[in-house]
């Protein structure tokens, strides 16, 4: 299975892509999460990357686009993908259509209130990368699974974050009216339990 999902940020994309690549034994490909470990490493990548994603920026298309087609040619996406984060505009969707093709695009409806409210809250963990919630979550600022130092990204804060959604609803948008062109799209409401969510998506693309 070829899959996209395609939420604003907060929308627990990331959370649902993790769980269905699990159970669908598909591989996980989050740009935001490969540029990260990039910047963390200190890469070239990761220097020219940092510039744009610590103002909410998109990295630019040539970078990104190359860094996806190079990841799905890898071996370890044979048996399928998801793809989260990708494609974030036009150019990027259409890019894609060049070396390969998609099965199902998964949308995750949140209002820009909720996902407000939800990253300026989210703390991750330095050392194991476990994302936490002051608004849900009992914290103090240890990870209470390894003990490692909890912080906030620095494009969480909440003017970066509202920079985001704006090029979410500006530029990312048009992606999935792309797709709904197509007929690949399936919607679903994210402001519900992680599980119930995850049944949905699943029931969806089954049918
Ligand atoms: P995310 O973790 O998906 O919210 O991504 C974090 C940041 O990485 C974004 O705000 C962008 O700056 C950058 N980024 C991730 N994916 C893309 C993409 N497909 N195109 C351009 N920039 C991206």
């Amino acid at each position: 299975m070829k899959l996209i999902i395609i939420g604003p940020q907060g929308s627990g994309k990331g959370t649902q892509a993790k769980l269905l690549s699990e159970k669908l034994n598909v591989l996980h490909i989050s740009t935001g999460d490969i540029f990260r470990d990039n910047i963390k490493k200190e890469t070239e990548l990761g220097k020219k990357a940092q510039e744009y994603i610590n103002f909410g920026k998109l990295v630019p298309d040539e970078l990104t686009v190359k860094l996806v087609e190079s990841k799905i040619k890898e071996d370890i996406c044979k048996n399928g993908f998801i793809l989260d984060g990708f494609p974030r505009n036009l150019i990027q969707a259409k890019s894609l259509d060049g070396f390969t093709d998609i099965d199902c695009v998964i949308v995750i409806d949140i209002s820009d209130k909720e996902a407000i409210k939800r990253i300026s809250g989210r703390r991750t963990c330095e050392e194991c990368g476990k994302i936490f919630n002051v608004n849900t979550d009992n914290i103090n600022n240890k990870c209470k699974f390894c003990d490692g130092n909890l912080i906030q990204r620095d494009d969480d804060v909440e003017e970066t974050v509202k920079e985001r959604l704006k090029t979410y609803h500006e530029i990312t948008k048009p992606v999935i009216n792309y797709y709904k062109e197509q007929n690949k799209t399936i919607v679903v409401d994210g402001e519900r339990a992680i599980e119930i969510i995850f049944d949905e998506i699943i029931k969806k693309i089954k049918k």
